[in-house]
């Protein structure tokens, strides 16, 4: 077994699914788990390498002016990364299906778009809503993962009715087609996301946000809880092929994370599948349509 933080052979193999890099958010940076985080594309590539990181997915945030402005935020730090930093656009359903209709259309632009992004809980709906569905249609006919939030809120305004794993139950049933993932593992309904996985071949659940800042009293605690709760999952659902690594960066730091994953009692791949095989291949990018090989 490799030592946790030791390079490993399949080390930058690592995919993060769960990152925030945004000038929409200033806050986010100070409240990250170190005082001075350098809050850049350098910066956040930087701590990659070191953790042997090679890809990661850049979350919006719902404080964006407009979900178009969050998406071109993200595709220019993409763009500057190379690539290893991919985009994930969000989308709200309150203002009805034509709005959604309005910035799906949008993503057609972006071809490197890697999956799409709700904020029920920081926002009133439920993944249920049916303003939703062209956004579960695109979903499907491109092939991008629809990632969840779930659980708890960075503000205490947010509802956390609308985000438990049992609202996303409805969807994963009536579009099989589509892959869904719950963010932060459903904290604190992590037995109800785990029973959505077990229960839905396509629902993933990622392992994003399950700590308290560094500074709580309890920290050390609360890492050794967070992966009893990741070790216990893993065995309600009976495996883990579809649980994916995921930090929430900056607010937790990718050394941590990727321990929390590292000090899971797993069989044989399972770990590095966790760290970075079973992202890859569910956010793999579609075959190109329609061209005869
Ligand atoms: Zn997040």
């Amino acid at each position: 077994m490799t030592p946790a933080g030791v390079a490993g052979p399949s080390q930058m193999d690592r995919m993060d699914v769960h990152i925030h890099l945004t000038r929409w958010w200033p806050d986010l940076a100070r409240t990250g788990y170190r005082p001075r985080i350098d809050y850049t594309v350098r910066g956040l590539l930087a701590e990659m390498d070191a953790a042997g990181i090679s890809t990661a997915l850049l979350l919006p945030v719902f404080e964006a002016p407009s979900p178009a402005d969050a998406l071109r935020e993200s595709v220019e730090q993409s763009r500057a990364s190379m690539g290893r930093l991919r985009p994930v656009a969000t989308v709200f359903p309150g203002p009805g299906k034509k709005s959604v209709q309005a910035v799906v259309a949008t993503w057609e632009e972006v071809p490197e778009l890697a999956a799409i992004k709700l904020f029920p809980g920081y926002h009133p709906f439920y993944p249920h809503d049916p303003a939703l569905e062209p956004a579960y249609e695109y979903a499907a006919r491109r092939h991008l993962p629809v990632m969840i939030h779930q659980g708890d809120t960075l503000t205490p305004n947010g509802l956390l009715k609308y985000a438990r794993p049992i609202e996303v139950d409805e969807v994963a049933v009536s579009h099989r087609d589509v892959r869904f993932v719950l963010c932060h593992l459903g904290n604190p309904w992590v037995e109800e996301a785990a029973e959505l996985v077990y229960k839905n071949e396509n629902v993933y659940a990622d392992t994003s946000g399950l700590l308290p800042h560094p500074s709580a009293p309890y920290f050390l605690r609360a890492v050794d809880r967070a992966r009893a709760l990741v070790q216990g999952a893993v065995e309600t659902i009976g495996s883990a092929s579809r649980i994916l690594y995921g930090s929430d960066w900056p607010l937790e730091s990718l050394h941590t994370a990727v321990e929390l994953v590292e000090r899971l009692t797993l069989h044989g791949r399972d770990r590095e599948a966790i760290l970075g095989g079973n992202a890859r291949r569910l956010y793999a990018p579609a075959p190109p349509v329609g061209r005869p090989s």
